[in-house]
Protein backbone atom coordinates (compact mmCIF):
# COMPACT_ATOMS: atom_id res chain seq x y z
CA UNK A 1 0.00 0.00 0.00
CA UNK A 2 1.75 2.98 -1.44
CA UNK A 3 1.58 5.49 2.01
CA UNK A 4 0.01 9.38 1.01
CA UNK A 5 2.60 12.34 0.68
CA UNK A 6 2.57 14.65 2.82
CA UNK A 7 1.98 18.25 2.16
CA UNK A 8 5.29 20.67 1.64
CA UNK A 9 5.36 23.24 3.76
CA UNK A 10 7.74 24.84 1.60
CA UNK A 11 8.67 24.21 -1.89
CA UNK A 12 12.02 25.27 -3.41
CA UNK A 13 14.47 25.04 -6.57
CA UNK A 14 17.57 23.47 -5.62
CA UNK A 15 20.50 24.98 -8.43
CA UNK A 16 23.56 22.41 -8.22
CA UNK A 17 26.61 20.77 -10.33
CA UNK A 18 25.95 18.15 -12.48
CA UNK A 19 28.77 15.77 -10.53
CA UNK A 20 27.76 12.21 -10.09
CA UNK A 21 29.91 12.17 -6.61
CA UNK A 22 27.21 14.39 -5.42
CA UNK A 23 23.57 13.55 -6.82
CA UNK A 24 22.70 11.70 -3.69
CA UNK A 25 24.76 14.02 -1.45
CA UNK A 26 22.61 16.96 -2.69
CA UNK A 27 19.41 15.12 -2.32
CA UNK A 28 20.61 14.03 0.93
CA UNK A 29 21.32 17.74 2.03
CA UNK A 30 18.32 19.60 0.98
CA UNK A 31 16.04 16.74 2.22
CA UNK A 32 17.50 17.06 5.52
CA UNK A 33 18.44 20.80 6.06
CA UNK A 34 15.20 21.77 4.72
CA UNK A 35 12.68 19.33 5.29
CA UNK A 36 11.80 19.09 1.62
CA UNK A 37 11.43 15.68 0.49
CA UNK A 38 9.50 15.85 -2.53
CA UNK A 39 9.02 19.52 -2.64
CA UNK A 40 11.67 21.03 -4.23
CA UNK A 41 12.71 21.21 -8.26
CA UNK A 42 15.80 20.24 -9.54
CA UNK A 43 18.22 22.21 -12.07
CA UNK A 44 22.02 21.20 -13.05
CA UNK A 45 24.94 22.55 -14.69
CA UNK A 46 28.43 21.63 -14.84
CA UNK A 47 29.76 24.18 -12.33
CA UNK A 48 26.50 25.26 -11.15
CA UNK A 49 27.26 29.26 -10.73
CA UNK A 50 30.25 29.42 -12.59
CA UNK A 51 28.32 27.43 -15.37
CA UNK A 52 25.88 29.87 -15.66
CA UNK A 53 28.70 32.93 -15.75
CA UNK A 54 30.37 31.54 -18.88
CA UNK A 55 27.71 30.17 -20.86
CA UNK A 56 24.78 32.32 -22.07
CA UNK A 57 22.72 29.65 -23.14
CA UNK A 58 23.28 28.27 -19.81
CA UNK A 59 22.27 31.40 -17.80
CA UNK A 60 19.37 31.64 -19.82
CA UNK A 61 18.14 27.91 -19.64
CA UNK A 62 18.16 28.56 -15.85
CA UNK A 63 16.13 31.76 -15.82
CA UNK A 64 14.19 29.69 -18.28
CA UNK A 65 13.61 27.02 -15.56
CA UNK A 66 12.90 29.49 -12.64
CA UNK A 67 10.35 30.95 -14.75
CA UNK A 68 8.68 27.52 -15.28
CA UNK A 69 9.40 26.93 -12.01
CA UNK A 70 7.18 29.95 -11.00
CA UNK A 71 4.45 29.20 -13.68
CA UNK A 72 3.82 25.41 -12.01
CA UNK A 73 3.78 26.45 -8.04
CA UNK A 74 1.70 29.51 -8.82
CA UNK A 75 -0.59 27.49 -11.20
CA UNK A 76 -1.23 25.57 -7.84
CA UNK A 77 -1.62 28.49 -5.63
CA UNK A 78 1.61 28.09 -3.79
CA UNK A 79 5.11 29.84 -3.97
CA UNK A 80 8.16 29.25 -4.76
CA UNK A 81 9.55 29.79 -1.26
CA UNK A 82 13.31 29.23 -1.26
CA UNK A 83 16.12 28.87 -4.59
CA UNK A 84 19.39 27.04 -3.09
CA UNK A 85 22.57 27.46 -4.61
CA UNK A 86 24.82 24.58 -3.92
CA UNK A 87 28.44 24.97 -5.43
CA UNK A 88 30.93 21.98 -4.83
CA UNK A 89 34.74 21.35 -3.80
CA UNK A 90 37.03 19.98 -6.44
CA UNK A 91 34.63 20.81 -8.94
CA UNK A 92 35.87 19.59 -12.89
CA UNK A 93 34.02 22.83 -14.61
CA UNK A 94 35.86 25.25 -12.66
CA UNK A 95 39.06 23.50 -13.53
CA UNK A 96 37.72 23.63 -17.38
CA UNK A 97 37.04 27.28 -17.12
CA UNK A 98 39.17 28.72 -14.96
CA UNK A 99 42.34 26.78 -15.62
CA UNK A 100 44.96 26.47 -13.03
CA UNK A 101 43.46 29.44 -11.09
CA UNK A 102 40.14 27.00 -10.74
CA UNK A 103 42.37 23.92 -9.45
CA UNK A 104 42.46 23.66 -5.70
CA UNK A 105 44.78 21.53 -3.65
CA UNK A 106 42.20 19.51 -1.76
CA UNK A 107 45.06 18.78 0.95
CA UNK A 108 45.89 22.51 1.68
CA UNK A 109 44.04 24.43 4.19
CA UNK A 110 45.49 27.71 2.52
CA UNK A 111 44.14 26.30 -1.45
CA UNK A 112 40.93 25.22 0.43
CA UNK A 113 40.29 28.52 1.52
CA UNK A 114 40.91 30.03 -2.10
CA UNK A 115 38.49 27.65 -2.81
CA UNK A 116 35.60 28.84 -0.67
CA UNK A 117 36.64 32.55 -1.93
CA UNK A 118 36.17 31.62 -5.41
CA UNK A 119 33.07 29.90 -4.74
CA UNK A 120 31.71 32.35 -3.36
CA UNK A 121 32.47 35.41 -5.74
CA UNK A 122 30.44 33.08 -8.73
CA UNK A 123 27.65 32.14 -6.12
CA UNK A 124 27.40 35.59 -4.63
CA UNK A 125 26.89 37.12 -8.23
CA UNK A 126 24.25 34.47 -9.22
CA UNK A 127 21.99 34.85 -6.26
CA UNK A 128 22.26 38.73 -6.52
CA UNK A 129 20.65 38.62 -10.24
CA UNK A 130 18.45 35.97 -9.48
CA UNK A 131 17.05 37.97 -6.99
CA UNK A 132 16.89 41.27 -9.57
CA UNK A 133 15.05 38.80 -12.01
CA UNK A 134 12.74 37.82 -9.52
CA UNK A 135 12.03 41.32 -8.67
CA UNK A 136 11.71 42.52 -12.80
CA UNK A 137 9.01 39.57 -12.39
CA UNK A 138 6.75 41.43 -9.90
CA UNK A 139 6.03 38.63 -8.09
CA UNK A 140 4.15 39.38 -4.32
CA UNK A 141 7.14 37.75 -3.02
CA UNK A 142 10.76 37.49 -3.31
CA UNK A 143 12.53 33.85 -2.82
CA UNK A 144 14.90 33.01 -0.06
CA UNK A 145 18.00 32.45 -1.85
CA UNK A 146 20.99 30.30 0.23
CA UNK A 147 23.98 29.30 -1.15
CA UNK A 148 26.29 26.66 0.09
CA UNK A 149 29.61 25.01 -0.44
CA UNK A 150 30.09 21.34 -0.41
CA UNK A 151 32.84 19.39 0.33
CA UNK A 152 33.30 15.60 -1.43
CA UNK A 153 32.91 13.86 2.06
CA UNK A 154 29.45 13.90 2.70
CA UNK A 155 30.10 14.20 6.86
CA UNK A 156 31.93 17.41 5.92
CA UNK A 157 28.84 19.77 6.32
CA UNK A 158 27.98 21.96 3.56
CA UNK A 159 29.43 25.22 3.85
CA UNK A 160 27.15 28.03 4.17
CA UNK A 161 27.99 30.84 2.27
CA UNK A 162 26.01 34.02 3.43
CA UNK A 163 24.63 36.87 1.86
ZN1 LIG B 1 31.19 20.41 -10.39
Amino acid sequence: METAKKECTQHGLVVSCIDKRLTDDVINFVTGEFDMQDCFYQFMLAGCALGADVNHEWDKSLFDHIGIVLELLHGDKKKLDRIILIEHRDCGAYKKYLGKYGNFDQHNPAEQERELVTHTQYVLKLADKIELWCKSQQLHYIPVISCFLMGLDPKENPRQILR
